[in-house]
């Protein structure tokens, strides 16, 4: 230890892992997530089994959320067009502006959040994962963060990586990070936290439509959730990303529509989900003028700092897409990509009911949230997985309070979704 093994300038092919060690050392941090991110292990069962039964019937998907259906025509033509004007003297443009093109600022704030955002509150990015990454990099390792159990798991590991955690030790409860503040959500509570329990954070991280439970919170929930971070001086990072899902009247789409938010929350939401812009990459995240941090400092100042700092700014391409979105024919052409999927979310959660287990969420969302009668969600995973060529996701890969729960996303063509409920049914009749 501490002495550096020789290395050679051409690695030859005897050489062995231990000879390449250089003397930096490990990020502690890194070295504190207790497992690889949860969707590449999915991917890594997944080819496992495949790889030792080679004559398997194809695999359905309905595990990692991603997107399956081409992009519509209108939004399409705004990637095309703004890849064509790049060719071209009059419409070439480089880097910038970090923030995003103006027009795209401006169509969001007027078209998504009908004027509550200011246009210079909005900084567009390559997606919502990206941002939150960047947020734990402006919030640094000094502030504690709480987050729904379960969740989708970058805000903890993010948090675990920027030093915001301590290593687990005998104490600490199974499948938790010590120093960060988990607030169960489940059936028994409909799905939102205790808040008159919950210790208080700095920074809670708050998801609706929510992966993976699907549960989305009430006008009067997210008032509490709003009051209760005045109270503690906490700021709110709202994960929107599923936002377009909600159908139901006065289920509210943005925390911007809860009185006084802000001066406490920001929100970070996508085109991911909306317009099948997994691969395209495009987001966006909501910095309110009137969010301070303690010491009057602007949060929306620092988060340009970040931004110009370490993000170029979207692509100029993706950008023309994103225009293309948010009109009216690109928005009529997300509406009907969600129904497709919310039509296969329905199917799916009809299927599960049908066969006696107790689900949640399906309606509202993409995920559906199944009760596995305190079974584990990881055995139920490969039995599934193995019984039925399906891959879902265990609840537990999103935080403890997902195990004995399964997620099934509707993210997936029809046909296949027909399979595979077809094959669930025929496994669980027998
Ligand atoms: N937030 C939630 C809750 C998600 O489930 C996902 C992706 O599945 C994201 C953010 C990331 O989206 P993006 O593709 O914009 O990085």
């Amino acid at each position: 230890p501490g002495m550096r093994a020789p290395v050679s300038r051409v690695a030859g092919a005897q050489m062995v892992a231990a000879d390449i060690a250089v003397g930096v050392k490990r990020n502690p941090n890194m070295a504190k997530l207790q497992a690889g991110y949860l969707f590449p292990e999915i991917g890594r069962r997944r080819n496992a089994y495949l790889a030792a039964h080679p004559d398997s019937r194809p695999i359905i998907s309905l595990g990692i959320g991603d997107t399956t259906q081409p992009i519509p025509t209108h939004i399409l033509g705004g990637l095309e067009g703004s890849a064509k004007r790049l060719g071209t003297k009059e419409g070439y443009s480089g880097y910038g502006a970090e923030q995003g093109v103006g027009d795209l600022r401006a169509k969001i704030a007027s078209k998504l959040y009908n004027g509550l955002i200011e246009p210079e509150e909005v900084f567009v990015s390559d997606g919502s994962k990206c941002d939150i990454g960047r947020l734990q990099l402006m919030f640094g390792n000094a502030v504690v963060s709480a987050v729904q159990d379960p969740s989708y798991p970058v805000y903890v590991d993010s948090a675990v990586m920027m030093g915001q955690t301590r290593p687990v030790d005998s104490a600490t409860p199974q499948g938790q990070h010590p120093g960060i503040v988990y607030m169960a959500c489940n059936p028994s509570n409909n799905f939102f936290p205790d808040l008159s329990n919950t210790p208080r954070a700095d920074v809670i991280y708050f998801c609706s439509p929510n992966n993976p439970t699907g549960a989305t919170a009430s006008r009067e929930q997210l008032t509490q959730l709003v009051q209760w971070a005045k109270k503690n001086g906490s700021i709110i990072v709202f994960d929107a990303a599923y936002a377009p899902f909600i159908k139901s009247a006065g289920t509210p789409k943005s925390i911007y529509e809860i009185p006084g938010a802000k001066e406490v929350a920001i929100e970070v939401n996508s085109f991911s989900k909306y317009a099948g812009f997994t691969g395209v990459r495009l987001g966006w995240t909501i910095v309110p003028s009137a969010l301070k941090f303690a010491d009057g400092t602007p949060v929306r100042n620092d988060w340009n700092r970040v931004m110009c700092t370490i993000f170029n700014g979207a692509s100029n391409i993706v950008q023309g897409g994103g225009l293309a979105c948010l009109d009216d024919e690109g928005l009529e052409e997300i509406s009907t990509l969600i129904d497709y999927y919310l039509d296969n979310a329905k199917l799916l959660r009809e299927t599960m009911e049908a066969l006696g287990f107790t689900v949640h969420g399906g309606a509202d969302a993409p995920y559906i949230f199944v009760d596995l009668k305190g079974k584990s969600s990881w055995d139920m995973f490969s039995h599934i997985l193995e019984t039925a060529q399906v891959v879902t996701i265990p609840g537990a890969g999103f935080g403890p309070g997902g195990e004995g729960f399964l997620r099934l996303s509707a993210f997936a063509p029809r046909a296949a979704c027909v399979e595979a409920c077809e094959r669930l049914t025929a496994m669980f009749k027998q």
